[in-house]
């Protein structure tokens, strides 16, 4: 599958928004935004042109495709979906990619970035309800439980993530039992219980052009 193989860091000075898409490093002094405020580039210097309105909502779809680190083909299938389901679509689009697998080991400290969390995945390090599950894009469920194969449990990215995830500590729909690898999702998150930067209703008016 392609994928981005640019330095993540780069989409950050783009942005000029920190997208927290290094684990760890984002939270330290070498994050490249805390050391480089500029965009990225031969011209990220130069002054910032005033976006138009259907620039304004390009940006932010990239922003949070980019926070999950979809590729525009999977995004916009999920906004398809979101646009499906009954109640409001910009906040169905934010609690379905909440809901994804990845973004669950991510969220629980299982890994140290969602990118991180989809190769762990797809290595079959997880079990959700004592079934291997492979599938980034999985779909959880209110009451489900995500546990480190007991194989796995003495991989060092895995032992790395759940010391750092200490730092940006575990949300509260979330409840993690470190000592046994294993997170139970408590709730799907409600839109205002999801801390993310990002204003969806352009999102959904970038989509309805
Ligand atoms: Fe973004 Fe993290 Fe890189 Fe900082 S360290 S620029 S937050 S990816």
């Amino acid at each position: 599958m392609a994928r981005y193989t640019q330095s993540v860091c780069r989409l950050c000075r783009r942005e000029g928004l920190k997208l927290f898409l290094k684990g760890d490093r984002c939270y330290s002094d070498k994050c490249a935004i805390e050391r480089r405020e500029y965009g990225p580039g031969q011209h990220g210097q130069g002054r910032r042109t005033k976006l138009s309105e259907f620039g304004v909502q390009l940006r932010e779809k990239q922003k949070l495709r980019q926070i999950y680190g979809l590729l525009e083909r999977q995004f916009s299938k999920i906004f398809t979906s979101a646009e499906r389901m009954k109640g409001v679509t910009g906040e169905n689009l934010i609690k379905l990619l909440e809901a994804r697998l990845d973004n669950m080991v991510y969220r629980m400290g299982f890994a140290n970035s969602r990118n991180e969390a989809r190769m762990l995945i797809t290595q079959s390090h997880f079990l959700v309800n004592n079934r291997k599950v492979t599938i980034p894009s999985y779909i959880v469920k209110a009451g489900d439980v995500v546990t480190v194969k007991e194989r796995s449990r003495k991989a060092t990215r895995i032992i790395g993530a759940l010391d750092a995830s200490e730092r940006r500590g575990i949300p509260e729909w979330l409840e993690v039992d470190r000592p046994k690898f294993e997170g139970k999702v408590r709730m799907i998150p409600a839109r205002d219980q999801i801390t993310i930067p990002i204003n969806e209703h352009l999102i959904v008016e970038y989509y309805s052009k």
